[in-house]
């Protein structure tokens, strides 16, 4: 009965959208850090991603990949790896560019639920604004920051594309005010795309000017 639910609510995917308020079977994203990250930031990546995906119907249900016994059952899946300090001790005022903040798999032109996000890029990048907040909203920010990529990764990998925004959390490239800011979407176009899109997709970006995700 579970399977047969879970298969109903992956076949009405596309219309999704347009059933506000209505709870779709989760997406399961399993998580692994290279360090162990504050609860509070693990709090604020949390509400970041559903804030910004919820509009597309789309909800998740985070496991951590070390405690998977691969018998669970999920609609759909990505895996997450994040690199280096997930925190916000340590920061000192200066931007450091740092090429892609995150990046998805792809295998010969086919994208790959798996997504790798860099916390120390993510860190160095914004530890300039980050500094100017006060203890509290600080490790909120930094969680919203990685949210954010984290979305964008998830983005490519749902909506099953390489395509970059012109703006929103698809664009190709983030500025450090854009990572901080206290509210930041898609735009209505990639949102079509991720009501629409098929799953199952993959990315590899290289570095420009401004760091790629
Ligand atoms: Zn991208």
């Amino acid at each position: 009965m579970k399977s047969l639910l879970l298969c109903l609510a992956l076949a009405a995917w596309p219309v999704i959208g347009e059933q506000r308020g209505e709870s779709v079977a989760p997406i399961a994203l399993y998580t692994q850090f290279q360090q162990e990250p504050p609860p509070a930031v693990v709090e604020s990546l949390h509400e970041e991603l559903e804030s910004i995906m919820a509009p597309m119907g789309l909800h998740f249900e985070w496991r951590s990949l070390s405690g998977s016994h691969g018998n669970e059952v999920s609609a759909e899946l990505a895996v997450i790896t994040f690199k280096g300090r997930c925190d916000t001790a340590g920061l000192v005022s200066r931007r450091v560019n740092p090429g892609a903040l995150g990046w998805t798999h792809i295998s010969d032109g086919v994208i790959l639920p798996f997504s790798d996000v860099d916390c120390d890029r993510i860190r160095g990048f914004i530890q300039k604004e980050l500094l100017a907040l006060d203890h509290l909203d600080r490790v909120a920010a930094f969680g919203r920051a990685v949210g954010r990529v984290v979305a964008h990764e998830l983005y490519h990998i749902f909506a099953n594309t390489q395509h970059h925004g012109a703006d929103g959390v698809a664009k190709a490239a983030y500025t450090a005010q854009e990572l901080v800011a206290d509210d930041f979407q898609f735009e209505e176009k990639e949102m079509l795309a991720l009501r629409g899109g098929k799953v199952h997709a993959l990315v590899e970006h290289t570095a420009t000017g401004t760091p790629p995700l």
